[in-house]
């Protein structure tokens, strides 16, 4: 389309206005080069229409026709009544007859338009042919009502409303293109059910007429998802304008050195593949995301992605704050011995030995450190602390929940205080005066190691020396939130620690400019914590088993999915099976219950409670999910098992087994699971690799759901899925650093694909410009 670059805002493209570029605003469609991304999501070949005059009998085909009369006829038999279609193309008559299907008289009205498809009768050559029973789909017309919506267009309805003011503009679609009526299925396309009177074309002319565009028809059609009022047709409308001509597609991003050696198309074409793929493409390669313009244009947006990253990396070999180095000295070698509890192991031992080398260099550390629960993350961090605030300096250490914050506190103030190390705790359950009294320690540098919430962040405290920051379960905070923190220190070393274990190529995706530290062992002497999964029958024989660990001296952990009763889920909550368990089975037993809501003080006593030993059983949600280290629990019960995400089982398992004893996790089923959830929960019957966990989760779950409420952190992409294109990633990582190491990156064509990567991540990454 001439005048049209990738930057041209699509409120100025033909067919969009305002108010449809409002509706693109929301899904992230702001320009042009945006709208092109806006790949179909499935295709549907349609290359097998006919006109009527050629269907021939015995075969399965599909024709569009324009209905003339829908009549219902009684049959002999009670019960059963024909509904048969009289219609027509330009070639000729056509019928088509259904069983009973009644309300079909409501939808397929005289005068609408409808694609008819499935196998066809036809005695002789000039019978008229008749489909039996076929499939059928409304007509959508080119002309879109705006706003669109059922009832704003009936039958014969044209008028202004239909029409919007925002299809006619300069140089836009003209009825020529909009009103060529060529066949749409509304159903599918666009999930408009069938029948709404929104896919009627009063002005149609023959359906056998050809588009100017040729886009909808007699080839294989993308389907788009709808966007507000721009059907799936009207998009592809756009889209073929768009593509035709003018420059609305610009310049690729992949070097065309790349391009050539992997023999790609160019963007062009490659747009033009997955919007209109010409004849003879593979349809399966094209819904699977496979053809080569498909290929092309993931790998693009990942190519870019990662030269992102890796700026964003570059950017980050920054001088350390306060120009320290922190070096090992024996007095300090002296120290760790004398604040280690146990033996390292040997994950823990070279990962320390990385940060301490890393510390002893003057740029500052960028660090993941992953690790399934119970792998002993929190013992790396403090000593790497130890030998930071050994120097001088103040480390930080960032929870995502305050019960966690406490109980970080708690472990590190037991281990650092001996030692005369000053440990505060700064979480937004503080009093006022205490608040104000800890951010003044905080700020004169009194405090060495501070742990809190993201309270460290939003109370503004300002740190004196903050050296080493250190942020734990990470994928509850943003990459922003980290990098604050971070920056508040002037270029403190960061060390992320995180203990979901996703599969590699999230990994890559979440934290891909870290460098990765693994604990890929657990403590000695540590039992893998076993697994049974029950369904509610099995409850006695459930406490049975607890009262027996309560009778042995341990306790237990009673997980339920609720706060409070919800009617989808009666019986749920924490707080009435709390009364029933402790009314009835558990009758004797100490036992308590904690939740999100109850008040944090509260909740402080019952957790201390239980990690002292005076509770037996501690009823509660998921806020225990995280952190709550009680050796002495060897039992979890979660009920409604089928509720959770395998990996946030495997995470609240991690809460007991912590000691040397046997521990036990009973996941207990509510009602009657489906197949796929028993078969989902087996997976932790079978294993304790969290790794292996997590990719069964993902495999059955997607991404989305993976993630849950942490998805935040996973970057949008337009294109590429990570996980369906995960191998592309990895090649778009290894090609994006070999590129950052070329001469290619001083050519006009580097500089230009820099600036995409900066106008595209820039703002996530925080990259600078020249950066
Ligand atoms: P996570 O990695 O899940 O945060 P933690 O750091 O909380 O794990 O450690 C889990 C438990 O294992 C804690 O009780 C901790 O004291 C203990 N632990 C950690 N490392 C070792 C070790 N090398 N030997 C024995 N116990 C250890
Ligand atoms: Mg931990």
């Amino acid at each position: 389309m001439p005048g049209i670059t990738p930057d041209t805002e699509v409120r100025f493209l033909p067919g969009v206005g305002p108010r449809r570029a409002a509706a693109l605003a929301e899904t992230g469609v702001l320009r042009a080069s945006d709208f092109l991304l806006r790949l179909p999501f499935r295709y549907e070949d349609r290359s097998e229409h006919r006109r009527t005059a050629e269907l021939v009998d015995g075969e399965s085909a599909a024709a569009e026709v324009v209905v003339a009369s829908l009549s219902v006829r009684p049959t002999r038999r009670r019960n059963l009544k024909i509904v048969e279609l009289r219609g027509h193309d330009a070639s000729g008559p056509v019928k088509a007859t259904w069983f009973n299907q009644v309300h079909l008289k409501q939808i397929l009205k005289p005068g609408q338009r409808v694609l008819l498809f499935g196998k066809v009768r036809r005695p002789f050559a000039g019978a008229v042919p008749e489909f039996a029973n076929p499939g059928y789909e409304l007509v959508t017309p080119d002309r879109d009502p705006d706003p669109a919506g059922p009832g704003t267009a009936g039958p014969g309805t044209a008028g202004p409303g239909t029409v919007g003011p925002e299809m006619v503009g300069p140089g836009m679609v003209g009825p020529g293109m909009a009103g060529s009526g060529i066949g749409d299925p509304a159903p599918s396309d666009s999930g408009v059910p069938a029948g709404s009177p929104e896919s009627v074309s009063p002005d149609s002319s023959s359906p056998d007429s050809s588009s100017p565009s040729g886009a909808h028809a007699g080839r294989i059609v993308p389907i788009y998802e709808r966007i507000g009022s721009l059907t799936p047709r009207l998009l592809r409308t756009i889209l073929h304008r768009l593509l035709d001509g003018g420059d609305a597609v610009g310049p690729g991003y992949l070097p065309e050195e790349l391009v050539a050696r992997m023999g790609l198309p160019s963007r062009r074409q490659a747009l033009e593949e997955v919007h209109f793929p010409p004849d003879g493409a593979a349809l399966a390669e094209l819904d699977r995301k496979r053809s080569p313009g498909h290929q092309r244009l993931i790998l693009e947006e990942f190519f870019v992605f990662a030269l992102g990253l890796q700026l964003r990396r570059r950017q980050d070999r920054v001088g350390r704050a306060g120009g320290h180095t922190f070096t090992v000295d024996d007095t300090l070698r002296d120290l760790v011995r004398q604040v280690l509890p146990f033996r390292l192991t040997g994950s823990q031992r070279a990962a320390l030995a990385t940060i301490a080398e890393e510390f002893r260099s003057p740029l500052a550390m960028r660090r993941l450190l992953q690790g399934d629960v119970g792998s002993g993350k929190t013992i790396v961090a403090v000593i790497a602390a130890l030998i930071v605030i050994h120097h001088g300096a103040q480390a930080a250490l960032m929870a995502p929940t305050e019960v966690l914050a406490e109980q970080h506190f708690a472990t590190i103030r037991r281990l650092l205080e001996p030692h005369r190390i000053r440990v505060v705790l700064l979480t937004a359950g503080l009093g006022a005066g205490e608040r104000r009294d800890t951010l003044r320690a905080v700020a004169s540098g009194w405090a060495q190691f501070v742990v809190g919430t993201h309270s460290l962040i939003q109370e503004g405290a300002r740190f004196r020396d903050l050296g080493f920051a250190i942020v734990d379960e990470q994928h509850r905070f943003g990459v922003a939130q980290r990098r604050t923190l971070v920056e508040r220190g002037g270029g403190a070393d960061l060390l992320v620690m995180t203990a979901t274990p996703i599969p590699r190529t999230l990994t890559m995706a979440l934290h891909g400019d870290l460098d990765l530290s693994e604990l890929r062992e657990l403590p000695p002497g540590r039992q893998p914590v076993k697994t049974q999964v029950r369904d509610p029958g099995g409850l006695p024989e459930v406490y049975a088993r607890v009262r027996e660990e309560v009778g042995k001296g341990r306790q237990a952990f009673y997980v339920c999915p609720l706060i409070e009763e919800s009617e989808e889920l009666p019986g749920a909550g924490v707080e009435a099976r709390f009364r029933e368990l402790s009314e009835g089975p558990f009758r004797g037993l100490r036992v308590d219950y904690v939740h999100g809501r109850v008040p944090a003080s509260r909740r402080e006593q019952v957790m201390n409670a239980f990690a002292g030993g005076e509770l037996d059983v501690l009823v509660a949600t998921t806020v225990i999910e995280v952190g709550m280290d009680v050796p002495n629990a060897t039992a979890m019960v979660v009920e409604h098992a089928e509720r959770f995400g395998l990996a946030q089982l495997h995470q609240l398992r991690g809460r007991v087994g912590r000691g040397a004893d046997p521990a036990t996790a009973i996941l207990v089923v509510g009602g009657k699971p489906t197949e796929l959830a028993l078969r989902r929960l087996k997976v932790l019957e079978e294993t304790t690799d969290g790794f292996r966990i997590a990719e069964e989760d993902l495999a059955i779950r997607g991404p989305g759901d993976f993630l849950g409420t942490r998805q935040s952190g996973i970057p949008p992409f337009r294109v590429a899925d990570i996980i369906r294109d995960a191998e592309f990633l990895r090649l778009a990582r290894k090609e994006a650093s070999d590129f950052l190491a070329s001469p290619g990156l001083e050519t006009a064509e580097g500089r230009r694909i820099l600036e995409h990567v900066r106008e595209t991540w820039g703002e996530r990454f925080g990259l600078t410009a020249g950066g």
